[in-house]
């Protein structure tokens, strides 16, 4: 049994009707994961005994008519959180054998609510990535085509989701690592708001981009796992003190009278065609459905990417200062040494992309080029928050394509960084910006490869996001499409 095509709240009312158990639920997941994961390679740990204890008290919950939001479902993370019980690699050899000794918050949060995790997911090397092909375990593989990628850097979470290896998942988005995957394999993704989810427990890359969000086959799926995680954490100080709406509430809201806004910027030279029309066909269906289309600008878009990769590669460098052989995961030391041992830990324990995004963070920080890269960077943000804002003040939403082609060939791109650095164009300026932002399934290309639209909100108001797309679900039959997977 697959579950490619059911949604929580189906399974939830089954679960709690007695329909199914969380126990059948669990299993049948495992066996999906075993019977497919040699062709994807989504994840790198599976925890099947938790799981199956989790899976057995959450029955005993929903005899006793208790339990909340997740109770008896199966998902998985992406192993960037911390988890006390089961390590956690991000991806890298450097913490091969690290196991926390605590739990992210976002996880403490699903398991609040009853949610079954059956394991980690794959991920680019510290999240650096856009394609998967980063990761000490192994490339993923796209559940549509196995000869492409699945996009990364949360490519476990979107492939496991589109494959029906598990419901839902958690993944981390930083320039586009929740949106790019998804839509390349065809499910739901939310960029929620800087701070709207405890970042607490996840294993920093760029803190001042990095932020949580979920990976899920429905809009309703993803409005009741957002419901789950997000909100205030005293352990997270970036996190924001703000009332979290119910997301559940006016799903069918409609799009009536809404203004959405056409970034002219998005609409250009370089776009792949199909993704150009299926993007198109989508404007189309929410004018039928009562939007109002504008056109606006971002003026500075074009300056995006080279200001997220001074930000964010300098903020990695600082951040994985830490991982030098004393405090986490491995240690390599042949005895020459203190120096030596930091120098062998590090030049074996990270990948090769790990290391050219610490050496161009360090030099962009350095005494002397501080100020040409890393503040002009900061400043050139700025501009970028002020195009969102001032864009916001004539439009609900905007809407753009998520990225510029459908799923590559693996390996198509692993000797050209600067065309790999390409594939977030569309995404970047939306964590640069520190706003929300959905990629939705919009379209399948003649290849059979899926094609996502990007939604983008005004700060904190994911529910506006939710409710234009649980519209567009409703308007499209991509609902049930499911990748041609065995
Ligand atoms: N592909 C982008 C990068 O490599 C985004 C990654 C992310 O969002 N974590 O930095």
């Amino acid at each position: 049994m697959s579950f490619s095509n059911i949604s929580i709240s189906q399974l939830r009312r089954q679960l709690l009707k007695g329909e199914i158990t969380a126990i059948a639920l669990t299993r049948s997941c495992l066996e999906r994961i075993k019977a497919t994961d040699a062709q994807l390679n989504a994840f790198i740990t599976l925890c099947e005994e938790q799981a199956m204890t989790a899976a057995a008290v959450a029955d005993q919950q929903l005899a006793n008519g208790q339990g909340g939001l997740l109770t008896g479902i199966p998902v998985a993370v992406k192993d960037i959180f911390n988890t006390r019980d089961v390590r956690t690699t991000c991806g890298s050899k450097i913490l091969a054998n690290y196991v926390s000794p605590y739990d992210a918050t976002a996880v403490t949060r699903l398991q609040d609510e009853g949610a079954i995790l059956v394991g980690k997911l794959n991920m680019d090397e510290f999240a650096m990535g856009s394609s998967n092909e980063n990761s000490a375990a192994g490339a993923v593989h796209n559940p549509w085509d196995l000869s492409r990628v699945p996009g990364g850097s949360s490519g476990g979470s979107a492939a496991a989701v589109a494959a029906g290896q598990v419901v839902a998942a958690l993944g981390t988005d930083t320039g586009g690592s929740i949106r790019q995957p998804a839509s390349h394999c065809g499910v739901v993704g939310l960029k929620p708001t800087y701070g709207r989810v405890s970042r607490y427990g996840v294993i920093a890359y760029a803190s001042s981009l990095d932020q949580v969000g979920p990976v899920t086959r429905s809009v309703e799926d993803c409005a009741l796992m957002l419901s789950a995680i997000a909100g205030y954490d005293p352990a997270d100080s970036t996190s924001v003190d703000c009332p979290v709406p119910d997301y559940m509430d006016n799903l069918n809201a409609g799009v009536g009278g809404k203004k959405i806004g056409l970034p002219k910027e998005y609409f250009v030279a370089g776009l792949d065609p199909e993704v150009k029309l299926a993007v198109e066909a989508t404007v189309e269906t929410y004018r039928r459905m009562g939007a109002e289309i504008v056109e606006v600008s971002l003026p500075h878009t074009d300056y995006a990417v080279a200001s997220y990769y001074l930000i964010a590669t300098a903020e990695a460098s600082s951040n994985l200062a830490r991982y030098d052989g004393v405090r986490f995961g491995v240690r390599e030391d042949d005895g020459s040494g203190l120096i030596g041992m930091y120098q062998q830990t590090r030049s074996k324990g990270f990948g090769d992309e790990v290391k050219r995004r610490i050496m161009l963070g360090t030099y962009a920080l350095s005494s002397g080029y501080y100020d040409a890269y890393y503040l002009k960077a900061q400043k050139v943000r700025t501009l970028i928050r002020q195009d969102f804002l001032n864009a916001f003040d004539r439009v609900d939403l905007l809407l753009t394509p998520v990225a510029p082609t459908p799923a590559f060939k693996i390996g198509a791109l692993m000797n050209d960084p600067l065309h790999m650095y390409l594939s977030d164009i569309f995404t970047i300026p939306v964590n640069l910006a520190g706003t929300c932002a959905m990629s939705l399934p919009c379209g399948l290309s003649r290849e059979g490869l899926p094609i996502g639209v990007q939604l983008i909100g005004r700060p904190f108001a994911e529910a506006d996001i939710l409710q234009a797309a649980y519209a567009y679900e409703q308007a499209s039959d991509w609902k049930e499409r499911t990748p041609p997977l065995r």
